[in-house]
């Protein structure tokens, strides 16, 4: 996954010139796909573009960006997440899992 870092450690999956934060050059930069879940949130509705419902999960990339990815299961805290770009949208799931499985949601 592509992206963006910065010397004063902060860090996005958008590319990005400027830093947000301190103002100064920011790097290209590419991160693992894989990272760990920080929080959970089963959602009741589903979101707009999506068919089934979804659930989000806040998952941090080491030593990378923090992202809010979509997953069709149900993930907790500390477990490992591979994450997949579609579309604009991401989507995580557990680690191992077939990433073709994690995609696929978005409305025809
Ligand atoms: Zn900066």
């Amino acid at each position: 996954m592509k992206g963006s870092k910065c010397r004063c450690s902060y860090a996005t999956t958008s590319h990005r010139r400027i830093c947000p934060r301190c103002g100064k050059k920011m790097k290209p930069s590419e991160w693992p796909d894989e990272g760990k879940v920080l929080s959970f949130t089963r959602l009741q509705a589903i979101p707009e573009g999506l068919k089934d419902p979804y659930n989000l999960a806040l998952v941090a990339i080491e030593n990378g960006p923090k992202l809010i990815c979509w997953t069709s299961g149900t993930l907790k805290e500390d477990d490992s997440v591979t994450i997949v770009e579609q579309k604009g949208n991401v989507f995580c799931g557990p680690k191992g899992e077939p990433t073709s499985e994690l995609k696929a949601p978005v409305k025809a």
